[in-house]
């Protein structure tokens, strides 16, 4: 398709302030994701920076060259921040301007600004180089593997590919007629090509941003805000999983005993710091290699795979103890309160197939949780501070 390259120009234009609006809105939706203020004005500046070069022939040619430039390795160099504040790295935001500071100083020499061919190859180069920095930075995010990482990475990499083509081209163009920077139509598709990777990457932040806020709200509403242990939705899918797979399972359910009189005598504040100290002794514990979580109140759960009953009773025991002697030690107020507490134990055992049917999963969990919950009962009316097992397999 032939296009007046001027039109294709108008296109381009728009396309980017589409996307600096697109990203300075985005950024304003959610004021705390900081990488899309980054992102967004490193788009604003693509902007201002194609305004300007576009204005060749109304401004001095040799502002049009320094400044229209300068701006567009700052767009660059802006959006890389916006992939590192992304990854949590360092801003180090002195490197947006080490790209714009080379240009200008590129551009005392004559002979720099004399030459079309050299400047078209040089700027290329250096923003592919800045580009394939920030794709580099991508790398380093940590919790993000969706679609919106992959899609970033992709467009990343043409824009370096589109960059370094453009620097190749002109390297071996004949120069001899002049090379049309504005005019020609291939300079303002290559100019369209570019603003649409640049709106494609916007949106493949914005996604990236939507991900780890999805993922990072799910994780959030399976934890348990006291303990810092999944909370009994958290351990119910990382259970539910476990009794899918198959194999020996036990579940102990662990009760703290006469809890209602720690928060009696002493206040709430020193029941939650029981609770702090609870979850943190199950953590380390051995029971805390299987799967655990806070079931409500002063109620925490442990499943454990592969182990023979006698090898759970031990261990939970072995807890029973590490919690009677962790609590000794605790504190509260000025006086210095003593906080000891016991803990009863109640654990069912299971040998099951592997099934892949969620529904059978969580029939047999809560079967195993229930069969538990009576073995509980069992320790609490023989006196609290011990554990007590139902050992008849479920199967
Ligand atoms: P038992 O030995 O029979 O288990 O007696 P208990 O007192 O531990 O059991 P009960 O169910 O009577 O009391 C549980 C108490 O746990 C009541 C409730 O106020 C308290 N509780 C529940 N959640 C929290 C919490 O998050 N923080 C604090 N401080 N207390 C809590
Ligand atoms: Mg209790
Ligand atoms: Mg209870």
């Amino acid at each position: 398709m032939r296009l007046d390259p001027w039109t294709l120009w108008v296109i381009v234009t728009m396309v980017a302030v589409l996307a600096a609006i697109a990203m300075n809105l985005a950024w304003l939706a959610s004021p705390r994701e900081r990488s899309l203020a980054y992102w967004g004005m490193g788009v604003l500046f693509q902007v201002l920076g194609l305004v300007v070069i576009l204005l060749r022939g109304h401004l001095p040619e040799f502002w049009v060259i320094l400044i229209g430039n300068a701006l567009l390795f700052i767009s660059y160099g802006l959006m890389r921040v916006g992939v590192r504040q992304f990854a949590g790295l360092p801003l180090n935001w002195h490197q947006v301007l080490y790209a714009p500071a080379l240009w200008m100083a590129l551009c005392l020499f004559p002979a720099f600004i004399a030459s079309i061919h050299v400047r078209i190859c040089l700027f290329s180069l250096i923003a592919a180089t800045l580009l394939a920095l920030g794709a580099l930075d991508l790398e380093r995010v940590k919790d993000s593997r969706g679609i919106g990482r992959w899609g970033l990475r992709c467009t990343l990499v043409l824009m370096v590919g589109l960059h370094l083509a453009r620097a190749v081209l002109m390297w071996g163009a004949d120069s001899s007629h002049g090379v049309p920077i504005i005019s020609s139509s291939a300079a303002a598709w290559f100019g369209l090509t570019g603003m649409s990777g640049l709106l494609l990457a916007s949106f493949m932040l914005l996604l990236m941003v939507r991900e780890r806020s999805e993922f990072d709200l799910r994780r959030a509403a399976q934890v348990d805000e006291l303990t810092g242990l999944p909370n009994r939705r958290g351990f119910h899918e990382r259970a539910i999983a476990a009794c899918g797979g198959g194999g020996a399972i036990s579940v102990a359910l662990l009760d703290i005993d006469h809890f209602k009189q720690v928060n009696d005598r002493h206040g709430h504040a020193a029941g939650d710091r029981v609770l702090r100290a609870f979850g943190q002794v199950l953590d380390a514990s051995e029971l805390g290699r299987g799967v655990i979580g806070r079931m409500g109140g002063e109620e925490f759960a442990a499943l454990l795979h592969g182990l023979d009953p006698a090898t759970v009773r031990t261990r939970a025991e072995k807890f029973c103890a590490a919690f009677r002697d962790e609590s000794a030690r605790l504190t509260h107020g000025e006086g210095g309160a003593r906080l000891a507490a016991t803990v009863s134990i109640g654990i069912a055992h299971a040998q099951l197939q592997p099934t892949a049917a969620p529904a059978i999963a969580q029939a047999r969990l809560d079967l195993l949780l229930t069969r538990a919950d009576a073995a509980l009962y069992v320790a609490k009316a023989s006196g609290r501070d011990r554990v007590e097992a139902d050992d008849t397999r479920i199967a």
